[in-house]
């Protein structure tokens, strides 16, 4: 297809003819008032449109411009939705696995860290018993007993069904000990009401990181505790006995 040659139209055609008349009635020594009365006419009628046109334009301008901020707005809350939703688990609204493992690696890089495992017990037997919904009741009523013990730079992660992780940076695995047992204490005094008026318990496993260290390795350790407290017979919480690097 051959491109279209076709010369765009002046914008101001009209106006550019209307102002050349009346610069050639200026410029003319024997023009008459008549004539001088035609170009003035035809100069306030072109002004006149163009100040219509301009405020016209203007308006448009305005509308368009706070439209766009609008889904400019709306964009950066969409992105943000995205951002929580990649990172957040949807029943409890704690960082989901992916995000507590990227979040451990990163503070890892500047900081040493301890590390808390927990997993709530018989938790099937919750599920069977009652109903899966009444399960995830739980799951959220656990993440509730947490929240109000967490240090304001500690996060807390959902990383299996019934399984939490609480980083701790800077802290040292005598005060992650100690917050374990607060968490610990407040699950098994909490009143989850579930039909049989039984307690819900939880174990711990407990870690501390060096700085620079893999978080893989220390959270296969405080895995090993936390599975110790359940053969220990549930409810309790143990320690990895050394800094892993
Ligand atoms: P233990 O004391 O050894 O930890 O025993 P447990 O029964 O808690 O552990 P088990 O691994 O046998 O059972 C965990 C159950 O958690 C099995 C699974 O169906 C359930 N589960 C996993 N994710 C969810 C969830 O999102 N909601 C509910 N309601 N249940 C879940
Ligand atoms: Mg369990
Ligand atoms: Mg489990």
């Amino acid at each position: 297809m051959s491109p279209d040659l076709t010369p765009s139209p002046d914008l101001f055609d009209a106006e550019t003819r209307v102002l050349s008349a009346a610069r050639a009635t200026f410029d003319d020594p024997h023009a008459g008032l008549a004539e001088h009365r035609e170009a003035l006419g035809g100069l306030l009628a072109g002004y006149e449109r163009l100040l219509r046109e301009t405020r016209r334009l203007i308006g448009r301008s305005d509308r368009e411009e706070l439209e766009m901020n609008r889904l400019n707005q709306r964009l950066h809350e969409l992105a943000g939705e995205l951002e929580y939703r990649a990172t957040h688990d949807s029943l409890t609204g704690v960082l989901n696995r992916a995000a507590v493992i990227e979040h451990a690696r990163t503070l890892l890089g500047t900081s040493g860290m301890a590390l808390v495992v927990l997993d709530i017990d018989h938790f099937k037997r919750i599920n069977d018993s009652f109903g899966h919904p009444v399960g995830d009741q739980v799951i959220r009523g656990v993440v509730a007993c947490l929240q109000p013990l967490v240090p304001p730079a500690a996060r807390i992660g959902r990383v299996g069904g019934e399984e939490f992780t609480v980083l701790l940076p800077g802290r040292s695995i005598d005060v992650a000990e100690t917050l374990a047992e607060q968490m610990r204490a407040a699950i098994a005094a909490h009143d989850f009401h579930l039909p049989d008026r039984s307690a819900v318990t939880a174990s711990f496993g407990v870690g501390a990181l060096a700085k620079g260290s893999s978080f893989d390795v220390a959270y296969r350790c405080a895995d090993e505790a936390l599975y110790a407290a359940k053969r220990g017979g549930r409810n309790r919480v143990m320690c990895a006995d050394h800094v892993y690097g």
